[in-house]
Parts: structure tokens; sequence; C-alpha cells
């Protein structure tokens, strides 16, 4: 192939831009990335070798080599891994296909949004091969793919081109050189002690060596008498890193910066990871893993396209990125690493899908996550809290759809209610050792809003009462609520449903009496009311839980409320409507006017007064009135009359 030029996709352009001219970074970290890179590139032929041993013939030892040179201002990153085609060049090396590229350029937006500098955190995570612009003006790429004989090289000055050309390669690999500014500004970047350092700091747990010729200068003894002899320098190749990686090491030896770091190359977050689980199992099944909690919810938690699982490695083999297997989907926020000690090497991904050992360390697993939460919410409120904030939704999603651990799952659970502030949610066994005498059930209402629900005319017998009312206004409460049924012996019950029975022996027999008093008074009216709403109404009735207010509707025990019917609306689902039970306060002058309107013979307008019963009652849980038209109008007269 002759030499041909091409011009970077749009976005990569952009992305070099920013690694280029943000000046305040730490430019150290273009060696993770690329050392990181060359140490995929082995585990990649590991893996594909298992399958094609042909790609393994040459260097049997796979190691990384650095060469920093001063004269020439310029440092090569060498590897022995699979190496690339010329495709695979053309596409890693000139578009955004990749994942890290694509994560980092997600994170900056998302940083952008929270206003963070993008000077101040880019240096903090991925940006991948491109980093290597962070201190070299020029880079080249040479080389060869596992198994092919002809080797490429690929040229940029990170000026909106790159070349790619034919060249000798003697041995499969990849050869970067980074040619720094002549002027020896980034020369710090050439000493040997720096590059050390940088290894040792974010690059020790590479699995494979890295190597650089050291340069030792031995300062002989002088021998009696004599003059000390000249120093001796020798060179020596030494492996810089220790090879062990994070999850093999003892957690004594490991420091927070050492978690945190592992966590921002593995997870393309920039910010600190909210709890760290370094779990090593022992047993039947053994393995070891470290878990993460991110500080916060991506974007994508809840699209499909969403990349879920944690990193499987046997025997510190790597097997795959995304073992989605390792966990239950609402764990999906939990990023991470698995080694295995008991899987086969050629395990395939039809295998992980239903092997005996997987399942055993996911549940292994599950049970530790939510071990982990629970000690979290017990010891530490506020930061317990930040993660509900984040991740309370895919909790509930898995109270809906883990039967296995639903109980430990209801202990993690949080809710607004009529007693906190929106921002204070509490738990089921604090809302439950908080109930008062003769209280029995765990009382809820849904809805849109905290406000909404706040001001609903179904609290007010329950305030009253002083019972505590929890708030679902998240749409997937509505689903919680079909498995959270039961707490601790209790029942949870919707305060908008059914009848409400919140009165003792002796209170009943009290309200009986006034009721059916009541109810013989008003029997004509409510029929007449009936009359008028049949189409929407299945029962009007005398209300219990109303106290102020002079109307609200009701569902059925199991018929579906305003708040479902919203969201099952908003989701585009055909759905019939169940006609509901309109509930009046005979204690409400309203309904003694209506009963005058009503002995008195005046049709027409206990109708209209009917329906602006039913208007209210809508408006009051948030629904969309009836015919707003006639309600306004209904309105304007009524202030007239006033
Ligand atoms: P990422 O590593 O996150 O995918 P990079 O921009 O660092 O993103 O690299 C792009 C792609 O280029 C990699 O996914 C890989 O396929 C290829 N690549 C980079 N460095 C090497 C290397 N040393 N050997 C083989 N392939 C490499």
């Amino acid at each position: 192939m002759s030499k041909s030029t091409k011009t970077f996709q749009t976005e990569v352009q952009q992305l070099l831009d920013l690694v280029i001219h943000s000046l305040y970074t730490k430019k150290e970290i273009y060696l993770r990335e690329l050392i990181s890179n060359a140490s995929d590139a082995m585990d990649r032929l590991k893996f594909e070798g298992l399958t094609n041993d042909k790609l393994l013939e040459g260097d049997s030892e796979l190691f990384i080599k650095l060469t920093p040179d001063k004269d020439t201002h310029s440092i090569v990153i060498e590897d022995n891994g699979i190496g690339m085609s010329a495709e695979e060049l053309d596409t890693n090396l000139g578009t955004i296909a990749n994942s890290g590229t694509k994560g980092f350029l997600k994170s900056l937006q998302e940083a952008k949004e929270q206003g963070v500098e993008d000077n101040q955190f880019i240096g903090q995570f991925g940006v991948g091969f491109y980093a290597a612009f962070m201190i070299a003006e020029r880079v080249e790429v040479e080389t060869r793919r596992a198994g092919e004989t002809q080797g490429y090289k690929w040229e940029s000055a990170g000026d909106g081109q790159y070349s790619v050309e034919d060249v000798d390669k003697e041995s499969r690999g990849t050869k970067i050189t980074l040619y720094l500014p002549e002027d020896g500004k980034y020369d710090e970047y050439l000493e040997e002690w720096r590059i050390k350092n940088i290894v040792k700091q974010y690059s020790d747990y590479i699995t494979y060596p890295i190597k650089m010729d050291v340069t030792k200068t031995d300062y002989p003894q002088a021998a009696e008498g004599e003059d000390a002899p000249e120093p001796v320098t020798t060179i020596e190749e030494e492996t810089l890193n220790s090879m062990k990686p994070i999850w093999r090491r003892s957690k004594s030896e490991l420091t927070a910066d050492d978690y945190n770091e592992f966590y921002k190359r593995i997870s393309f977050d920039y910010t600190d990871p909210l709890e760290v689980i370094h779990y090593v199992a022992e047993g039947v099944t053994e393995f070891r893993s470290i878990l993460f909690i991110p500080g916060m919810a991506p974007m994508d938690m809840f699209s499909r396209e969403q990349k879920n699982g944690l990193q499987l490695y046997v025997k510190n083999i790597f097997i795959t990125d995304e073992c989605s297997e390792l966990l239950p989907e609402y764990m999906r926020f939990i990023k991470g690493v698995v080694d295995s000690s008991d899987l086969p090497l050629n395990v395939s991904r039809e295998m992980l899908q239903d092997d005996a050992i997987i399942r055993r360390i996911r549940k292994s697993l599950v049970n530790k996550v939510l071990s982990t939460l629970k000690d979290l919410k017990n010891k530490d409120a506020d930061k317990y809290l930040k993660f509900w904030e984040h991740f309370g939704k895919v909790i509930k999603e898995g109270i809906h759809l883990d039967m296995e651990n639903r109980e430990k799952l209801n202990e993690l659970v949080l809710f607004p209610s009529s007693k906190t502030e929106l921002e204070k949610p509490v738990s089921l066994k604090e809302y439950v050792e908080r109930m008062p005498e003769g209280q029995e059930e765990i009382y809820y209402i849904s809805g849109e809003s905290y406000e909404a629900v706040k001001a609903s005319p179904h609290l007010e017998a329950l305030n009253s009462k002083g019972y505590e009312v929890l708030f679902f206004i998240d749409p997937i409460d509505e689903w919680v609520a079909q498995s959270l049924t039961e707490y601790d012996g209790k029942k949870l019950k919707a305060i908008d449903r059914g009848d409400l029975d919140l009165d003792s022996e002796d209170e009943k027999k009290e309200k009986e009496e006034k009721l059916k008093g009541a109810e013989e008074e008003y029997k004509g009216l409510l029929e007449t009311i009936q009359k008028d709403l049949d189409a929407t109404v299945k029962e009007v009735r005398l209300s219990s839980r109303l106290t102020e207010s002079a109307v609200c509707l009701v569902a059925d025990e199991h018929g579906m409320n305003a708040n479902m019917e919203r969201i099952m609306k908003a989701m585009g689902q055909e759905f019939q409507p169940s006609k509901r039970i309109l509930e009046v306060n005979p204690e409400h002058p309203v309904l003694s006017k209506m009963r005058e309107l009503s002995t008195a013979g005046d049709v027409e307008k206990v109708k209209d007064y009917s329906s602006l019963l039913l208007n209210q009652a809508l408006l009051a849980e948030g629904s969309p009135i009836q015919d707003p038209n006639k309600f306004s109008k209904l309105i304007s007269e009524l202030m007239v009359q006033a």
C-alpha cells in the first residue's frame, strides 16, 4: 500500500483539539492510556490464541517495553500483542467507533452540564490512544497483526489528518513512537525516575511486565590508600510493575487511591465511586472481585443500549468486558471485575448464559451487594441517601423482579411521606417504628408529585389521626405497590382505594350512628347525583376519609386509580378506564345546600352541582376535568351569584 493521507472524523479532531489545548492537566496519564491499550492487545492475543494457536507464533513472552530517548526527544511504547490490520488501524485510530473515546466524550458532556471545566478533569480518566497528543507533537504507530505478514505505519501530527502506509515489521504487535517538542518542554517525561513513578502509580496492576532499560551507576569502594575508582554505569532491563492485578492484592496493601484509579479506568467515570466492595469468596465457589457503586447514575441507566455487566477474568486471563450474567439487571449500575478460578478458560458466551458456577457467583455477589447497601444505610445515612437519589429507581425495579431477595430489598427502599420533606424519605422500618398506637396498616398514596399528593383530600382523615402516609410518586412505585404488599406483618394499604378502616371499635360505632342518620338524610340526594354522573361514576357514597374537602374519588380495592391511569396513558398503553367511586363529605356545607335544592326540585341546578363536584374531585387528584368549557361557565355563574 502506498502512503495515503486521510482526514480524521470530525469528533476525533474535536477530541484531539481538546487534548492538545488542555494545558493544566495531568499529562502523565498518556502513559497509562497507552500501556492499558498494550495490555488489552495482549489479552486479546491470548484470547484469540485459545482457538487459533497460529496467532501465538513468535515471541512467547508477552511484554511491554518503554524506551525513552532524550537525544531525539522521543519515547517508544512497544508491545507484542495482537497488533492491527490495515483496516483495524483505519477504524481504530481515525474514527470514534471505540468505547474509550465515546465514554470520554460522553463524560465530557456530562461534566460540562455540571459546570466542570474541561481542564480540571480531562486528565483524570481515559482518553485512550489520543492522550498521546497531550505531550507529543507527532505520533507514529507501526503495527502488524498476529497471523499476518504485512505491517503498517500510521502517522499524525494531530492536525486534522493522518497517513497510513506499508512498513516492514519483523514481528507481531504495535510500536508507538511519541515525538515530543524539540524545545524540550516535556523532557521530564523522558526521565527514567519519572517514568518509573508514573508506571507504579497508574499501571502497577497490569498483568504483563512493563520493561525499561535502566541506567545503573555503581560507585566501587576505593582500595586503601588509593583514589576512588571511576563510577561504573551499566544498563539493565528492569520490570517496573509488580504485575499483580488489584483484585489479587490484599485489602491491606491497597489505598483508596488505588481503588479509585482502577474504578475510573474501567468505568469511564471521572468521579470517585461512592462505595467499594472488595470481596474474596472462598469455599465451594472461589473467586475474587472488586465491585464499585458509582457516585452518580449514568445518563443511560434506563436506555436499552446501556452497557452493563462486570469484567470477567478466569485465573487472571481476561474473558469479557460485559458479563451481564454476573448480576441481575437491576444491579446494572454496578461496575467491577470478577476473577474466577473455577471456570474453564475456554468458556464461551453461550456457556456463560447457563452455567452453574456463574449462577453461584451471581448469588453470592448479589448477597454481598445487598448486605453492603444495608450496612451503608445503617451506618451512614447521608451517603445512603445519595445512593438512593441516584439508584433508588433501580432498587425498586428489583423489588418488582427479584422475588428471592424481596425482603432484603424492602429494607433498602425509601419513600417521602406526609411527615417528611421530599428530600428526607423514610424507610419502612422507620415508618413502622413510629406508627402510633391503634394503626394497623402501612398507608400510602400514589400520585404525580410530592406537592400533588401532599394536598390530596384523601389524606385528611389520616392526618387528623396522626397516621403517616407514604408518598408513591415515582411512576415505578405503582409496580412496587403490586409486589410490596406487606412489611413486618403489616399490609400496605392505598388510601385512595376501597374502604378505609381507620377507626377503633368505639369510634366506628359512633360514626356508624352518625352516618346512618346522614345516610337516611342524604339517600335521595346521593341517588340523584349518581344518576347525573352515571356515565363516569360507579357509585356515590358518604365518606369517612374526608374532614375538610367536599369530595374525592376512590378506586375499588383492585381497580385502577388515577395515577395508574395517567401512567398507562403516558406509556401509550391501551386500557379500559374503570369507573370509580365518588365519596362525598356529609359535613360539608355544599352537601346540605345541594340537598335543599334537591328537595326544592331544582333538578337542573343539582345536575350542574353534581358535575362541579366531580370536576373538583378530578382537579384535586391532578386528573384532567370533564368538559372544561361547561366547568368554567358554571364557575362564572357561581361567581356572579356570589
Ligand atoms: P479504547 O482502548 O478505549 O477502545 P483507544 O482510542 O485507546 O480506545 O484505542 C482505539 C482502539 O485501537 C482500541 O480499541 C484497539 O482496538 C486499538 N489499539 C490501540 N492501541 C493498540 C495496541 N497497542 N495494539 C492493538 N490495538 C490497539
